[in-house]
This record gives C-alpha cells, sequence and structure tokens, in this order.
C-alpha cells in the first residue's frame, strides 16, 4: 500500500479537491510525495489503501452513520472467528475492553489485579478504573511476558495474607504471546481468572491457539500504530456469553432495553462506530499479508544482528514464528558492543528514522510509584538497554534499505 504515513494529517484537506475518489484511484495520487530522501520513516504507521476506502465508502453511502450498524456486526462475527472465540464486543478502545474486561469478571474496588510492569499505561489505567489496586509483576528477561515463576510466588503470598485477587493480566508484548502454557495452569490452582491484553498480539499464537482465545476474557487494539487499524479502536473477546453480553450492555451507557431511557447502574460510552468497524474490516481481509511484511522486514533485522555480538532481538532466539513481529525490540549489551541503544536510536533520528525506546516499566512510572511491584529488574534492563526498530508493513522496500543502510553506517562508525 502506497499511503505516505508522515503526511497523513496534511492529505485530507489535499483530497477533498481532487476528483473522486474510487477503488481504482488511490487517495494517495492526489498526495504530492515528500523528497524521499527527507521522508520520515514511521516506527509502525497505518497500512491503508483502497480496500479500506472502498469499505468505507460503503458504508458512509449505506447510511450507518452510528456506533450500530451492520458493519459493526460483522466485524465482531469476522473476529470472533478468525480468533476462535464465541463473543466479541467492538469498542472505542482497547483500554475500554480491558476495563470492561475486569467489570465483566467481577473485579471490584479493592481487588488486587496482578499484571506484567512491562507494558503500556493502559494496561494500568484500566485496573485503577475499576478501583482495583495493582500489583505489577517483573517479565521473563528473554521474552519480555510475564515471569511465570515470579507470578507464582507473588499469587500465593498474596492470597496468604487473604487479599482478594480478582484477575490476572498477562500482557502478549510486541506482537507475542505470553506464556500462557505455564500462567492458565497456575491461575487455575489459585481461582483467579485471567484477562488477556492482547492489544499488540492480533494474528500471533502460543502453542497453536490465538493470541485473544487464551484466558476468561481478553482486550485487543485497532489504535492507530496498532498491527490492523480502525484509527482508533478495540475489541473485548470471549466464550463467556454472559461477560459479553455484560460488557456490551455496559458499553452503551448501561441503558435498560425500553423505549425511555431507564438506567438501573452506571455506564460508559465505549462503542466502537459502524464508520470505524468497515475500515476494521478491509484491515482484517489484509491482516495476513501485513504480519507477513512485518516478519519479513525483521528478518532482515534478525540476519543484519546476528553479525553483532551483544545484540539480540528480543524474544525472537528461534522462538517468534507464530508471534505477529508487531515492533521488532532489539536489545543491546553496550559492555559488548561498545555502544548502547540509545545512541543508535539517536543516530537514525538523524535521518529522520523512528525509533522508540522499549515500555518504561510501570513499577518505574511516577504516576504508579507507591504499587506493590515484584520485580528482578528484567523490564528495567529492557528497557534501558532497548530499542524498537521501524516495523510497519507499510514500509516500502527503499524505506527498509534506508533503514539497514544507516544502522550498516552506524556499526562501521562504531568499529
Ligand atoms: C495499545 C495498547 C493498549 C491500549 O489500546 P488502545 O486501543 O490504545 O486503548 C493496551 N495495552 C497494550 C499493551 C497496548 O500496547
Amino acid at each position: 500500500m502506497n499511503v505516505p504515513p508522515p503526511v497523513a494529517a496534511t492529505a485530507a484537506p489535499a483530497t477533498t479537491t481532487a476528483p473522486p475518489v474510487s477503488p481504482a484511484s488511490p487517495a494517495s495520487t492526489a498526495v504530492p510525495a515528500p523528497a524521499a530522501s527527507q521522508a520520515p520513516i514511521l516506527l509502525s504507521g497505518p497500512d491503508v489503501g483502497p480496500l479500506e476506502e472502498e469499505f468505507v465508502l460503503a458504508a458512509m453511502r449505506s447510511g450507518w452513520i452510528a456506533p450500530a450498524g451492520p458493519d459493526l456486526d460483522a466485524f465482531e462475527a469476522e473476529v470472533a472467528q478468525r480468533v476462535g472465540v464465541g463473543h466479541a464486543v467492538g469498542l472505542s478502545t482497547g483500554t475500554a475492553a480491558l476495563h470492561l474486561g475486569l467489570l465483566g469478571l467481577g473485579v471490584r474496588p479493592g481487588d488486587v489485579v496482578l499484571t506484567c510492569t512491562f507494558t503500556f499505561a493502559a494496561t494500568v489505567n484500566a485496573i485503577l478504573y475499576c478501583g482495583a489496586r495493582p500489583v505489577f509483576v517483573d517479565c521473563d528477561p528473554e521474552t519480555g511476558t510475564m515471569d511465570p515463576e515470579l507470578l507464582e510466588i507473588t499469587l500465593r503470598d498474596l492470597q496468604t495474607g487473604w487479599e482478594s485477587v480478582g484477575a490476572i493480566i498477562p500482557v502478549d508484548l510486541f506482537g507475542k504471546a505470553a506464556d500462557y502454557t505455564r500462567i492458565v495452569p497456575l491461575a487455575r490452582a489459585h481461582g483467579v481468572p485471567i484477562l488477556a491484553d492482547a492489544a499488540e498480539a492480533l494474528g500471533a499464537e502460543h502453542a497453536g491457539v490465538p493470541a485473544g482465545a487464551w484466558g476468561e476474557a481478553a482486550a485487543v487494539s485497532f489504535n492507530g500504530n496498532k498491527i490492523m487499524t480502525t484509527s482508533g479502536g478495540g475489541m473485548l473477546l470471549t466464550d463467556d456469553a454472559g461477560l459479553a453480553a455484560r460488557a456490551r450492555h455496559l458499553s452503551a451507557q448501561a441503558r435498560q432495553p425500553v423505549a425511555h431511557y431507564e438506567h438501573c447502574e452506571v455506564g460508559y460510552n465505549y462503542r466502537l462506530s459502524n464508520l470505524l468497524a468497515a475500515l476494521g474490516r478491509a484491515q482484517l481481509r489484509r491482516l495476513d499479508e501485513m504480519i507477513a511484511r512485518r516478519r519479513a522486514i525483521r528478518r532482515r533485522y534478525e540476519e543484519l544482528f546476528a553479525e553483532v555480538p551483544g545484540t539480540r532481538i528480543l524474544g525472537a532466539a528461534g522462538a517468534d514464528s507464530h508471534d505477529n513481529a508487531w515492533l521488532t525490540p532489539l536489545v543491546v549489551d553496550p559492555s559488548a558492543t561498545g555502544w548502547d541503544a540509545h545512541q543508535l536510536g539517536a543516530w537514525l533520528a538523524r535521518d529522520a528514522i523512528e525509533t522508540r525506546p522499549l515500555w518504561k516499566p510501570m513499577h518505574l512510572q511516577p504516576v504508579y510509584a507507591s504499587a506493590q511491584a515484584e520485580v528482578t529488574g528484567a523490564a528495567q534492563r529492557l528497557f534501558e538497554h532497548g530499542l524498537a526498530l521501524p516495523s510497519g508493513s507499510v514500509l516500502s522496500d527503499a524505506d527498509v534499505a534506508r533503514v539497514l543502510e544507516r544502522i550498516e553506517e552506524f556499526l562501521d562508525a562504531a568499529r
């Protein structure tokens, strides 16, 4: 697909003066492309083109300009089928899916909810929206996902102390599912339900089961930088019909099914709009192609860094063939390389190539500083020595070549 991500914001007005857009004439042709050497290369820009245009336009012309409609129903059914769960509830964000997932599992104010410290703040905010108390568990340094052994110790200590543990939220980080093979039996043994944060992991699998199908419920995100996007959106996935119905009810202001507006509890306005669902349906049709592209880009990085002692791709090590390769996280041991991840990031930034540090652990965030944290230092080390490399499926071969060239130059200069 050929929509230049960096000019997305300015592309919209330009297209309004262009001839009517049809699937055969992508809007991108109306947008003047910046000089190739100047064009910023984004970490993970949206990958949309003619198919998405066609779907959104059709939805618009159908008249369903509302947070309801046939595209939303179809999108929910298609994602549920893709992931292999009974029910899917389309929501305005992945964060909303986490929030309603926790409420649906019965998490109450004062409950403890365990999650991995190596994640994005949304996971923790959803816990706090419920009035629950987050407890952070560190990650496995090899994969970046929740450390099952530490989880077990923490669970045991909390339950020995008569704490009410309402849920566990493992996080499928950078498109790698958490180690559910070990986490699910632990959760069962302790009688605690799992809400999987699969926001980054649609299309990934663990032990032959898709991300989003693990646990009692799971949240996925369709934010603009995720593996597929509705510009903003999310979904709650579950086999539990009651949980899905409850989330659906709460997501529409908890309105009772009567003609007048009747409410027996506090609800939320969390529904996904029908127009955005149409965009999602087009993206879902391209999901496998987009994953294949991200994986191909990751392979290029793997080949390059295989020659550089002291570097590794987080979670790769022959074990990423079932990940969706959402981002490629590089981890650098500066004592072996003589340079660190931030120097490489700064070098690439000079050429308008975007990279990002890996998630700053939640126990190091000022806002959550008072929360209990069971840590080994693994997430902190990954944060200090990690760098997410440009990974978007929208990157052209020339973009990828430019990034690889700049990295080679950096490595040559550092030698
Ligand atoms: C993106 C993300 C979310 C939140 O999704 P939104 O759709 O942006 O609300 C939650 N958890 C993780 C790990 C994420 O990466």
